[in-house]
């Protein structure tokens, strides 16, 4: 079949993938532990669940506006204004279908052949990927350990040409759990300020940190606001990944022409899903901090068990749930025939020899790490890093 060019170059989603590969091997029967999801393992708060029920229920089950209803967009403007003080009008709102539909959005929106994106690396897969569909070009910017997987605002001021449209950041990072810090936005926003350059600031992870980090939102900068667009969502703070409710917040003439590409793709977002999402929106604080507890132990165990596996190397992620060893010194080295050139051939045998399935740093760009999402129990934790530990050691 001839498919038209933009589809032919699109590369398959690696994170959604490798879950999917974990759920095709458990058919078959093999034990595998899957450490590849991008999701919460916790259930959606009972709070949420009850508000679709009532939704249901009390008939809440036609179309709702494209954009998304307007008490969602409600909820979302008085969540900015309590968190940064920033009263956003809800006509600065679009409510889309997931972060990853809010992201798309803006970027088609946007982006055309001829205009370059600026995505710091290690990058979340998708982000490279709509990149290109938009037809411009990504800029990527390396960054390693010694930069804790941040961009400086030397790299950012270098990569900048006439045809930078825009900067793709993300905080916490996925797949690095990267936060930057006040003084790291400041000094990144410093150099934006100086260019006609539009930032689209992902920050669906906002929630979910660790020892004491804070989250700037770009948005507390006013000077900003006319080139930010914020992509965020339910999906990782509520464990409501599989609900598909996320927003953007941006500039009015932006959210017209979101509105109208959702207008004649995929109309509003489910309305049962809406509902809940305001139910999210508004609920105590403590939901979302119970979770962020779990994962906090678990990051701890992870980070010193991997740590103690001769040969890797991993920083202590400060938010998010993943965590991104450096495996370089199992590159070159091989196993019964099996030799170990990449990162994903290192995944494939993890997975084979370990039944352990995690995701390959080249979903992310980076060429000597895989990304360990710690979203499941600490059992599986265990045994997961002791199938490593195990066959690793098996590697000459
Ligand atoms: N941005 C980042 C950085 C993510 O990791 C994800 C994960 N899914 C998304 C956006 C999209 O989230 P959603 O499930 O709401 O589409
Ligand atoms: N964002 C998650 C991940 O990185 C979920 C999968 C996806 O949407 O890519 O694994």
């Amino acid at each position: 079949m001839e498919l038209a060019s933009r589809v032919r170059q699109l590369q398959p989603s690696q994170t959604l993938g490798i879950t999917a590969l974990v759920q095709a091997l458990r058919r078959e029967g093999k034990n595998v532990i899957g450490l590849g999801a991008g999701e919460p393992d916790f259930d959606t708060p009972h709070v949420i669940k009850e508000a679709a029920i009532e939704a249901i229920e009390s008939g809440h089950t036609k179309y709702t506006a494209v954009s998304g209803m307007p008490e969602l967009k409600e909820a979302v403007c008085a969540k900015y204004q309590r968190e940064i003080g920033h009263k956003f009008s809800p006509q600065q709102v679009l409510i889309a279908g997931g972060a990853k539909h809010a992201l798309a959005n803006a970027i088609m929106a946007l982006c055309e052949s001829g205009h370059e994106i600026i995505i710091p690396a290690p990058y979340w897969t998708s982000y490279i990927e709509l990149a290109r569909f938009s037809g411009a070009t990504p800029v990527v910017l390396e960054t390693s350990e010694d930069s804790s997987f941040k961009i400086t605002p030397q790299q950012l001021e270098s990569a900048i040409s006439p045809r930078s449209k825009v900067l793709l950041l993300n905080t916490p990072s996925n797949p690095t759990g990267a936060v930057y810090s006040r003084a790291e936005i400041e000094a990144l926003l410093q150099v934006i300020n100086r260019h006609d350059l539009f930032v689209v600031f992902d920050e669906i992870y906002e929630k979910i940190l660790y020892d004491g980090h804070e989250h700037v939102c770009l948005a507390s900068y006013p000077e900003v606001l006319d080139k930010l667009i914020l992509i965020n969502g339910v999906s990782k703070t509520y464990a409501m990944t599989g609900w598909r409710v996320g927003y953007l917040v941006a500039p009015e003439p932006l959210i017209k022409a979101c509105t109208k590409i959702q207008g004649h793709t995929t109309s509003n977002p489910c309305t049962i899903s809406q509902h809940a999402s305001i139910a999210a929106l508004q609920a105590e604080p403590e939901i979302v901090e119970r979770m962020v507890v779990e994962f906090d132990e678990r990051r701890r165990f992870l980070v010193a068990a991997l740590n103690e596996v001769n040969g890797l190397k991993c920083l202590t992620p400060g938010g998010a749930f993943y965590t991104y060893p450096n495996i370089a010194a199992y590159l070159g080295r091989q196993h019964a025939g099996t030799k170990i050139e990449t990162s994903m051939d290192l995944c494939n045998y993890l997975l084979e020899e370990g039944g352990v399935a995690v995701v390959p740093g080249e979903a992310f760009g980076t060429s000597e790490h895989i990304r360990i999402s710690y979203a499941t129990s600490m059992e599986n934790l265990k045994e997961a890093v002791s199938r490593m530990r195990r066959v690793l050691a098996q590697l000459d």
